[in-house]
């Protein structure tokens, strides 16, 4: 978890200015366009087309916005970031997804478990920057992305809904001490 903001340190001291956050949206973009294309991948394996399509889609959004950041930083000269250069705690950007448990036998549910996680990830680092970086002039980009990102992880929710997780316990209970390993 990226726990709560303490005090009021800098939630990522590295966005300093406009091009230093656009340099981390785009990071935050670009990595969930290839990720959200790597679960319809996935779902296509499983052969459910719905969920692949809808990945797709989130894809094809994540990407847009990308390609609309790097447009408004057209005339800004993005710094270009080592991977640990980057404000975030981890490795990754919030929103990349741990590729390790992205691998087969992934089900709809545990693909949409990861979407969410991602997006919930992207959100708070967006969110924390708002409380912590006092600049005028950022605030309103900031909130605009947060926004974005809490629509992403609304979406995400309601499509939980639609796919709750299989019943495991469910096959246990049906067949209990028969089973042997
Ligand atoms: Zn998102």
């Amino acid at each position: 978890m990226s726990g709560t903001i303490k005090s009021a340190a800098p939630a990522a001291p590295g966005v300093k200015t406009r091009a230093d956050l656009y340099a981390h949206a785009l990071a935050i973009e670009t990595e969930a366009a290839e990720r959200y294309a790597m679960l319809a991948d996935q779902m296509e394996e499983h052969h459910n087309a719905e969920l692949a399509g809808l990945f797709r889609k989130l894809s094809g959004i994540e990407a847009k916005h990308a390609k609309e950041i790097e447009d408004r930083a057209a005339d800004l000269d993005l710094p270009a970031l080592d991977p640990w250069e980057y404000s975030w705690t981890g490795p990754d950007s919030p929103e990349a997804l741990d590729v390790h448990e992205a691998h087969y036998l992934m089900t709809p549910h545990q693909a949409l478990r990861l979407a969410l996680k991602a997006e919930e990830r992207a959100f708070a680092f967006f969110e924390g920057l708002a409380k912590t970086l006092d600049d005028p002039d950022l605030r309103p980009i900031i909130e605009e992305f947060a926004e974005e990102e809490r629509d992403h992880v609304r979406l995400v929710k309601e499509l939980l809904e639609r796919y709750p997780p299989p019943a495991e316990g469910w096959d246990e209970d049906m067949d209990p001490p028969v089973t042997q390993e």
